[in-house]
């Protein structure tokens, strides 16, 4: 099952494209992941990757299209992955349709998860990442089990800077110029599943599950 979410930052792409890549064990790539465990270990890649990612703008695609591209080719993607944050331009999208097709392949679904930017805003001012292990919070819907600190690792949560309310805005704005075209994209080619993201996690994944069959 080859899939990629869309949705607008904080729409629950990542939280979903986990569950499935766990209920359908296939890998989950996350772009946004690879650039914070590269800007953790102070690479290359993640030093260019921090200067646009704190300011709520897109890393250019030729940072971006290659990795993703080599990603693919790994033994544990071959039966299929959920792509989590790419892509989010129109030639992202059409370089990972030419390099699936380059390996005899294609995508099976791209699920949009709907969301409307005031509940974007009001959800990603609550979520907390811990600054070790990456996993992520809401102090209201996902409370830690201790305030301020992961359950899976104990070390601190703290808000993302690309999480905070004005970096919040300029990526909603990022979001519609350049990524919601995607969804006219899929559409053509007959691969978009809309859902919609304004409902608790475990029914999102239920519409999910429903379009992706057992
Ligand atoms: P995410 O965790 O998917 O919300 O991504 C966090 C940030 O990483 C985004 O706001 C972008 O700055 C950058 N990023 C992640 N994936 C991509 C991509 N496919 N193209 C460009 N920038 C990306």
């Amino acid at each position: 099952m080859k899939i990629v979410m869309l949705g607008g930052p904080g729409a629950g792409k990542g939280t979903q494209a986990k569950i499935i890549a766990e209920e359908y064990k296939i890998p989950h790539i996350s772009t946004g992941d690879i650039f914070r465990a590269n800007i953790k270990e102070g690479t290359e890649l993640g030093m260019k990757a921090k200067s646009f990612m704190d300011q709520g703008l897109l890393v250019p695609d030729e940072l971006v299209v290659d990795l993703v591209a080599d990603r693919l080719t790994w033994e544990d993607a071959k039966a299929g992955f959920v792509l989590d944050g790419f892509p989010r331009t129109i030639p992202q999208a059409e370089a990972l349709t030419k390099a699936l097709a380059d390996m005899g392949t294609g995508l099976d679904y791209a699920i949009d998860i709907e969301v409307p930017d005031q509940t974007i805003i009001d959800r990603m001012g609550g979520r907390r990442a811990c600054v070790s292990c990456g996993a992520t919070y809401h102090i209201v819907n996902i409370p830690p089990k201790t305030e301020g600190k992961c359950d899976k690792c104990g070390s601190d949560l703290i808000l993302r800077d690309d999480d905070k309310a004005e970096t919040v805005k300029k990526r909603l704005d990022v979001y519609h110029e350049q990524t919601q075209p995607l969804i006219d994209y899929y559409k053509a080619q007959d691969l978009l599943k809309e859902v919609d993201g304004t409902v608790a996690m475990a029914e999102v994944f239920n519409a999910i599950a429903a379009i992706l069959g057992a």
